[in-house]
Parts: structure tokens; sequence; C-alpha cells
């Protein structure tokens, strides 16, 4: 990606230089709206509804064809004090999710962990669940002390269509897509626009706002980034594959360190240790993440190292000194069916069988141990008194090795490793989340070194390493929720710093509220009764037109079907 745009003065200076004269040199903005964000993911999303909710005209810029980033292929959501918690009879509270979240996080920045513990119930599933999103089941996970894992009836897809389809009804809010952002401009020493490029015909745009909010997500698609930035105390593997999205291309980290930003915590990052190259991926290097609780996983000696159903965090410890960093998964014919893979839409039990279990690339296959050892170059004894000493703990019911079971506690899908054939699935490092990113304060403003804000530069999400919520470790739902959160933080911060600056979607919306207010005062009129208490509410909260109105939902009477159904959607913004 390049670092700044440049129209006509290439190469010979320097990006921070390019900037201070790119004001002479910028083409005409393609458009100029209040607020640009970059990126359609959660974070955007909820930043740009947040912004136009604020009275902001709003331009989404999305490299992809479609919005949702991550979300679409991710899970579930970890939010405090829920309605849902209530209604399941799980007691959370934001002090016990503070210490549960301290606890794992370790380093995890306790500003943005206390307010996201006493906020999320509201400004996540409250907001969420407004937008129409459902969630019906939670999960308990071996950080919380108090189940609080979020689930819709499928995965984070069925969080992102509502709030696509209410920023898609919102006339407010407008969109670039396949227009990725390759630069940021400045003006009079604030960042005002953007440079973006269609991916499909390569021709470069100039887009101009009052305020840029940055969500473009994590770097996990990056390896050269992800290296670059491994954890001093991690042993770096040498075969990482990549297990985030095609578009996590690490594009805001250059782009905000460009304008400035403060780029904190860096090193911190998601790695899970339990993948496996997608035999689908012509380059060889994305994963899908394989489980199966009826596999041991043995090392390069051939011996078993850890309980295999330990939490993300014992095994990213026992996994990193191993040498080299990645063991084999091991199970025989009746384990065979419990192998479990994520990661691509083409996964099903058949193609799991095609392209994993009888695929020799990926999966060794022996009628013996013996075979196995030959196949995968495991040392045969070993491998043998492995498969003896594991059947016979099986027998007595107690591991004694690692503890994964016994006598008090019977874990499902425990069995001896007995029916030919035996399998064995090299297994290695993918990469998954970010955790750090350009510093925000507490309006969501990027800051630099001096912790000042950059002036109109803004940004959330995943890129932010979500404020830091997260500190060393990756909790259960915990990018998600903050994402959300964040997003809106800074949609709602760029809104109010381009207002300020008199924006004409501001003076459109107070010029309207003069005319509501009117119309509410003069009031009494029969069958205006529900127009005339929403309005004053209006008016009184100083809401913009459009946190309700838009093409589908026009300023007239509702009067038919289409229109009263768009409209359903803004009953939440009062009640
Ligand atoms: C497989 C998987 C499963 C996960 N499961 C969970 C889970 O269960 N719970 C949880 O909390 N978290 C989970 N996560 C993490 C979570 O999905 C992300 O942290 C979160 O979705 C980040 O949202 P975001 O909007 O900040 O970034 P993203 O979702 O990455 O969205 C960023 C958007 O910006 C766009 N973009 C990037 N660069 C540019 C550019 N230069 N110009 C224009 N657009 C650009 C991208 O195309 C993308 O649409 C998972 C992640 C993965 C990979």
């Amino acid at each position: 990606m390049n670092k700044q745009p440049n129209s006509c003065i290439r190469n010979a200076l320097s990006a921070v230089l390019l900037a201070a004269l790119f004001g002479c040199t910028q083409p005409t903005p393609k458009s100029h709206h209040d607020v640009i964000v970059v990126g359609a993911g959660i974070a955007g999303l909820s930043a740009a509804l947040e912004a136009s909710a604020h009275g902001a005209k709003v331009l989404v810029i999305e490299a992809n064809s479609v919005g949702g980033g991550h979300a679409v292929i991710a899970g579930g959501f970890a939010m405090v004090d829920t309605a849902l918690q209530r209604k399941k009879g799980y007691k959370d509270s934001p002090d016990i999710a503070y210490r549960d979240l301290m606890a794992w996080g370790e380093t995890a920045d306790p500003y943005w962990v206390r307010r996201y513990a006493e906020e999320s119930g509201t400004d996540v599933y409250d907001w969420l669940t407004a937008a129409g999103a459902e969630f019906v089941v939670i999960i308990d996970t071996p950080e919380d002390t108090v189940p609080r894992f979020h689930f819709t009836r499928g995965a984070g897809v069925n969080v992102v269509v509502p709030l696509m389809s209410k920023a898609l009804k919102d006339i407010n809010i407008d969109f670039a897509w396949n227009t990725r952002v390759t630069a940021l401009a400045k003006n009079r020493g604030a960042i005002r626009g953007v440079v973006g490029v269609n991916e499909r015909t390569g021709s470069r745009a100039y887009f101009s706002a009052e305020s840029i909010v940055l969500a473009t997500g994590g770097f996990q698609n990056n390896l050269n980034m992800v290296r670059a930035n491994w954890p001093a105390e991690r042993n770096l593997p040498k075969k990482l594959l990549k297990g985030a999205g095609q578009f996590a291309t690490g594009d805001g980290y250059v782009l905000a360190e460009w304008a400035g930003a403060d780029m904190q915590r860096m090193d911190r990052q998601v790695t899970f240790y339990n993948g496996v190259p997608d035999p689908r991926d012509k380059s060889g290097t994305s994963a899908l993440v394989a489980e199966n609780p009826a596999a041991i996983w043995v090392a390069s000696n051939g011996r078993r190292f850890m309980d295999e159903s330990a939490d993300s965090k014992v095994m990213a410890a026992a996994v990193d000194k191993l040498k080299p960093v990645s063991f084999w998964m091991l199970f025989d014919a009746n384990g065979a069916r419990r192998l479990g893979l994520r990661g691509a839409p083409w996964i099903d039990r058949d193609s799991v069988k095609r392209y994993i279990l009888d695929n020799p690339v990926i999966t060794a296959k022996g009628v013996t141990l013996r075979e196995l050892a030959l196949k995968t170059g495991l040392p045969e004894h070993s491998l043998r008194t492995t498969v003896e000493t594991w059947n016979r703990m099986v027998d007595v019911g107690t591991d004694f090795q690692f503890n994964r079971f016994s006598e008090e506690h019977q874990p499902r899908g425990i069995q001896s490793l007995s029916k030919a054939p035996y399998y064995a699935i090299k297994i290695y490092p993918l990469t998954r989340k970010s955790m750090g990113g350009p510093a925000i304060d507490k309006l969501g403003r990027v800051v630099n070194a001096a912790e000042h804000p950059v002036p109109g530069l803004f940004a959330a999400g995943e890129l932010t390493g979500v404020a830091g919520i997260n500190g060393s470790h990756g909790g259960a739902g915990t990018f998600l929720g903050p994402s959300v959160f964040t997003g809106r933080i800074a949609g709602k911060t760029a809104a109010l710093e381009s207002s300020a600056r008199k924006s004409p979607a501001l003076v459109l919306a107070e010029g309207t509220n003069a005319l509501i207010e009117q119309a509410v005062a003069d009031g009494k009129r029969p069958g205006y009764w529900h127009f005339d208490v929403s309005h004053r509410l209006v008016s009184e909260r100083r809401y913009s037109c459009n946190a309700c109105h838009n093409e589908s939902a026009p300023m007239r009477m509702a009067d038919n079907r289409k229109e009263m159904l768009a409209r359903l959607d803004t009953c939440t913004q009062c009640h």
C-alpha cells in the first residue's frame, strides 16, 4: 500500500512533507461529508450509525464489495449485566466483569475495562437488540466467573445483517464499495480527507470530510506485520498460518502511524495454536481451525505435552515451548468422526473426509502405529508408548500425566486409541486478532505520544486493539462487543466535532428542528398526538431528523406498508 497519495509530486519527498504540500496538489474532492468512516466492519458500521444519529452526513469507504468485516465469520459477544443474563439467572455485575477481564488479560487497560464493564449492557447489548439483533444463548467460558459470552441463533452475521440493513436504510449514510483507502490527507494541520483506490478499476479518488474515523480492523492477514511485531517473550514459529480474513491487511496502522498516532501494544496478538493448512487455499498460507475431543496431542518426540482440554492461555504457553512450535493431533478410526474444522465455507462432513482425512498432504494415516510413525517421522517406540499409556489411563479412568480426566472429572469424548487406521494431523499456529494499535482517548480520538488528539482523526475496533480491553490475552467475545462500543464512541465524537465546525448537515437539522418546535408548539391538532409527543422529544434532545427519517421513512405520513415497516426501525429511538 502507498504511504501517501500524490497527484504530481512523486518519490522524492517524504510522506510527511507530501502531507504538508497536499493542500496545493490535491484534486477536487469526489465528495464532501461530515464524517468519513474507513471500513464497514462492525466497528465502522457502529461508528457510521452513531455519527448519523448525531446529525452527520456520513460516507463509509470499504475495500471489500460487501460490509460486515470479520464479524460475519465471528461468533459471540461478551457483554455485562444484560437482560438475557438476568433472564437466565446469571448474576453478573460491572465489578465481577471488571475483575474477570483484568485477571484474564493481565495487562488490560483499567479505564476501558471498567467502562466496558459498566456500559456494555446498555451501549452494546441494548443498542444491538434495538437494531434487531436477537441474542438467545450464553456460553460459559473459562475466563468468566459468570457466563457472559452471548450468541444469536447463529454467528456474528446475525448481528451484522440488522446493522447493515439499518445503515443501508439511512439516507445520511453513503457507501463507497471496493474502495481501498491508501492515504490520509491533511489540511491546515488536521486530517480532512482520504484517497481511495477502486479495487476493480484502479481509479483513484479523493474524498473530504470534517472527521475521519479509521475502522479498518487488525493486521493478522499480513504475516510480515505479524512477524515484525511478534512478542519478544514468545517463540516466533517458523510456520505460521493466516487465520484472519482477506482484508486484515493492517492498512489502518500505516495510515494512523503516518498521521502521528501513538502506536501501542503492537506485539499483543492473539495466536491460536490449532491450525491446519486450508487444502483449498492455493497459497498454502491460510488456516482452518481443527478440534477433536477424541484426540491426543504429541510433540515431535512422540510424547504428549499437555492436557488437550486446557484453556487457550495454557495451550499457548505449552505449545510455545515446543521446538518446532507445532505438534501432531493423533486419533483413531473412532476419533475420525469427531474431527471438527472451522474457517472455510466449504467445510461439511464429506469435504472433511475428502480434503482432510483422505488427503496425505494434511493427514498421515497408518493401519499400524509403525506405519504412522514412518509417515510422520515420529519416533516409533515413543509413539507406541504414548498410545499404550493413554489407553491404560482411559481404562483406569485417570490421566496421571496431565489430569485431563480423573475419577471425579470424566469429560465426554475420552476414548482409547485402538481402532485402525490411526491418523495424525500436523498442527500449526495461526494468526487471529490484533490487540494493539493507535492509541485513542476517552472520546475515540486518535492521540499522539504526548496524548494530544490528532485533529480530525478517530479510530475504533480491532484497529485500536479494542482500546486495550484484552491486555495480553484475548478473551471470549471481547472483540466484537468492544468493536461496537468503541465504534459508537468514535462515531459520536466525530459527528459532534464535525458539527462544531458547522457542517451543512447540522445547519439543515437545526433549521428543521426549529420548524418542528413551531409545529409542536402550535399543537393540539387532532390525529397528531404521537407526532407531537415524539417530535417534542426530538426537539428537546436535539436529535437530528435523520435519526428517524430516511429514504424509506420519509418526512411525511407513512401511508403504505413499506414506509410503516421502515418506521418501525425508529421506535427504539424513544422507547
Ligand atoms: C475467524 C474469526 C472468528 C472470530 N470470532 C470472534 C468471536 O467469537 N468473538 C469476538 O469477540 N471476536 C471474534 N473475532 C474477532 C472479531 O471478529 C473482530 O475483532 C471484529 O469483527 C473487528 O471488527 P472491526 O470492525 O474492528 O474490523 P473488521 O471486521 O476487520 O472490519 C474492518 C473493515 O475495514 C475494511 N478495510 C480494511 N482496510 C481498508 C482500507 N484500507 N480501505 C477501506 N476499507 C478497509 C475491511 O475490508 C473490513 O471490512 C473473530 C475473528 C476471526 C478472524
